[in-house]
């Protein structure tokens, strides 16, 4: 029934397949070679200059030079790139790569591949000096040296350049990346793609531990963006996804995805998809007529493309903008393993099947699937029937989300009804062969407690007793899920969808999608951690309360209101995670919180791999970039830990019932639309406190947000004068910071009688003054009781 579609669509090599070989396949062109002096290749804020050597283009594709070398070969040849990051951050990334904040270097060899016009926009400079000459006699050389390193460039870019080319993109709308090598940093990329969010990157492709890495450098927004009032309009809108997918016993998946495309602009030729690398892309039609698909394995691609991979579709026509055209793909692919014992691991959990961006659309699900097994999306269960050895389930998600995952497993379920919500939870019927968590396999949105020896150690051993049963916590979790979700629902409104199914993942991960949660295997074991001490304390809360609660969480943080980009993510994960402990702060108490927080701390304040102190890696906002060959396990510290711990002082600093109706107010404003951390900062400072010191919360967001550092925090007072006149007089020292952190700390001042009096001190890098003038004398007096300021 899926596959019947496609039989007659025929097969053939269309225009973008033909590009793709002929990108694939260019090389130099000796005829065009120079002798160059003193060239600029300026591009929004980049600037190349190649001051003394040889240029070599490519020949033309579809009429167009599409690529180019630069050598220094000559004597005092030289060329030099500088590109200056425009923010704090960008330069202090840039600076924990390359030991300078700015982006100035030689370098000897160049190689550039281009949509754009650069071609032209050097010809042009040419007669400008009359040192620059065709040099036929090196291009030959230069064409034997080059041709191979061009087509092993050209294989990671040759989907994006087709694409343009395809769209006739002219002018300085194009495509320009290069790879540079300089003496001091060796090969490095600098990019800028004018279909990314931020266009300018500069990074480097490292491998360690056989991981391939792209460390990006620096990576923002042109000038004439950051000039721009508005941002650009999304380009392709898709709605109404229908999908039926078929699983066979050998669990390779193959499915048809129906959805609705819209467009905002007239004439586009060609249309780019993201998808799972482990998914093939057969066939595509457009309003039943068939589109030529262009599929290419780029992992460079896909490493900026956040683990994605483009794929082209070339409808027979142009499209046009102002009506929907119904898009049907033809795709396959291993996303599913099988552990042993049916217990089964789903990959490719949010990319399965064509996407553009993450948008809001409402779906329909049909699997087919090995009949012992049962199958789990979100919505509602419209069908479920038993077709010789196969079975047939149903799901319809009619409130839009983001993304549609699934997974299946031979499973014991257990319900709550909890009017108008129903939580499902499905657990393994077998304990998979190996309880560890098996890094091989990718993951995203990984979640686990801890990356030191001594965590991983007490994971990988925590069952010495008797042998553990996946079935041990089924309705635990069931009951503790449904009360998660009651205790949210009251704070924040409903959630994403009426119906949450739990159900397991082989690791030590969670994942909290629209209406389905993966929650690690680990979770549904009663465990015994050998070990006493408060991290084995902190693990097992994690596992059996956090986890769940906080991809519980994610029905409303990144669910109902989501983010656009990789710098706001972590106000998701914050809040989601946040949201957990004030889940666990209900039914556990405050210590539970301060074990949790605590822990985080020791994270943030450990060494990393790279030997410096694991905060310093880089702001919250750097997101997945701080997961980078420096010390990978940054980017989860960085992002649950001080991310929890922003949340946590702006609740202290609000106090509870400001905090509340903050989060409320999150939740009213961007329900079903994307938030900045600026929104974010912008509504919190609506809560501020009367008289607050930092009403718009600029300094708060500075120095936590935007910044690093873990402060040192000091206090010293005395009590001068008489009572009833008496002053008390102090001073906060703040150390181990740079110069521009400020913390906002508490003085908590208890007077006979039992009241207490909380004086906020603004601290900086000269110790910070107050004075408050008391009747009596104090009983006590202390800094930051409360774990309002994460210090160390
Ligand atoms: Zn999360």
């Amino acid at each position: 029934m899926v596959l019947a579609l496609f039989l007659a669509a025929p097969v053939w090599a269309g225009e973008a397949e033909n590009l793709a070989r002929a990108i694939q396949e260019n090389s130099f062109d000796p005829q065009e070679c120079y002798r160059v002096r003193d060239l600029a290749l300026v591009i929004e804020d980049i600037k190349i200059y190649l001051t003394d050597g040889h240029l070599i283009f490519g020949k033309p594709v579809a009429g167009k030079r599409i690529a180019a070398a630069f050598v220094a070969d000559v004597e005092g040849g030289d060329a030099e790139v500088i590109l200056l990051p425009p923010d704090r951050a960008e330069r202090r990334s840039l600076a924990s790569y390359i030991h300078s904040p700015n982006l100035d270097e030689h370098f000897r060899t160049g190689l550039f591949l281009f949509t754009r016009d650069t071609y032209e926009t050097v010809l042009a400079q040419l007669p400008s000096n009359s040192a620059n000459r065709r040099a036929p006699e090196v291009g030959a050389l230069l064409n034997e040296q080059f041709t191979p390193v061009l087509r092993n460039l050209s294989a990671s870019y040759q989907t994006r350049m087709v694409l343009d080319l395809l769209n006739h993109v002219a002018g300085d709308g194009g495509l320009f990346a290069s790879v540079l090598d300089s003496p001091v940093l060796g090969a490095f990329d600098l990019v800028y793609d004018p279909l990314r969010a931020e266009p300018i990157i500069a990074g480097q492709m490292t491998s360690r531990d056989n991981r391939l890495f792209l460390d990006s450098w620096c990576s923002f927004k042109t000038r004439s963006m950051r000039q721009a009032a508005t941002p650009p309009a999304p380009d392709m809108a898709l709605s109404d996804y229908r999908i039926e997918a078929a699983i066979g016993s050998g669990l390779e998946l193959k499915a048809v995805t129906r959805v609705k495309v819209r467009l905002s602009r007239s004439g586009v030729r060609a249309l780019p998809f993201d998808i799972s690398p482990l998914m093939t892309v057969a066939s595509a039609t457009v309003d039943g007529q068939p589109a030529e698909v262009l599929q290419r394995e780029s992992p460079r691609g896909n490493a900026l493309r956040g683990g994605n991979e483009m794929f082209l579709v070339v409808p027979s026509e142009p499209l046009n903008a102002g009506r929907d055209y119904d898009f049907a793909f033809e795709h396959s692919g291993k996303v599913v393993f099988d552990t042993g014992d049916r217990v089964l691991f789903v990959t490719a959990r949010g990319n399965w099947y064509p996407l553009h961006g993450l948008q809001f659309a409402n779906y329909d699900l049909t699997f087919r699937h090995p009949r012992d097994l049962d199958l789990v999306a979100p919505g509602e269960l419209i069908e479920t029937r038993a077709d010789g050895d196969s079975r047939v389930t149903r799901f319809r998600v009619r409130s839009p989300i983001r993304f549609a995952g699934f997974n299946l497993g031979n499973y014991a379920r257990a319900r709550v009804e909890h009017d108008p919500y129903v939580v499902d939870v499905c657990a393994n019927r077998a304990l998979q062969r190996d309880q560890r968590p098996q890094p091989s396999l990718p993951m995203r949105d990984v979640i686990t407690l801890q990356p030191s020896r001594r965590a991983t150690d007490t994971i990988s051993e925590p069952f010495p007793v008797a042998p553990p049963n996946p079935l041990d916590r089924l309705k635990e979790i069931a009951a503790g899920v449904d009360a998660a979700l009651e205790f949210m629902a009251g704070k924040f409104g409903p959630p994403a969808l009426d119906h949450l199914t739990v159900s397991p993942i082989p690791g030590t991960f969670g994942q909290g999608f629209p209406g389905l949660i993966y929650l690690s295997t680990l979770s549904y074991l009663r465990s015994a951690p050998r070990s006493a001490g408060s991290l084995a304390q902190a693990q097992e809360l994690f596992f059996q309360q956090v986890l769940q609660a906080h991809e519980t969480a994610h029905q409303w943080w990144g669910n109902r209101v989501t983010t656009g980009s990789y710098r706001d993510n972590w106000l998701m994960e914050a809040l989601a995670n946040y949201s957990a402990l004030l889940f666990l702060e209900k039914t556990q108490g405050g210590h539970a919180v301060d074990t949790m927080l605590d822990t985080y701390r020791t994270e943030l304040l450990a060494k990393g791999e790279n030997g410096a102190q694991v905060e310093s890696a880089g702001p919250v906002t750097m997101g997945t970039r701080l997961e980078s060959s420096l010390d990978p396990g940054a980017w989860r510290a960085v992002t649950y830990g001080k991310g929890t711990w922003i949340i946590h002082m702006l609740r202290r600093y609000l106090g509870d019932q400001r905090f509340y109706a903050m989060l409320a107010d999150v939740l009213k404003r961007y329900d079903h639309q994307e938030i900045s951390t600026e929104d974010f900062r912008r509504v919190a400072a609506r809560f501020t406190p009367p008289k607050s010191d930092d009403a718009d919360l600029e300094t708060f967001f500075d120095t936590w947000v935007y910044g690093t550092g873990i402060p040192t925090l000091k206090m010293s007072y005395g009590v001068k004068g008489k009572a009833p006149a008496l002053r008390l007089v102090g001073t906060v020292t703040q150390t181990d910071v740079g110069a521009d952190f400020s913390a906002l700390v508490p003085v908590e001042i208890h007077l006979p009688g039992g009241s207490i009096h909380i004086q906020w001190v603004r601290c900086g890098s000269d110790p910070a003054q107050f004075s408050v003038a008391l009747k009596q004398p104090p009983t006590r007096v202390t800094l930051d009781p409360d774990r309002s300021v994460l210090r160390r």
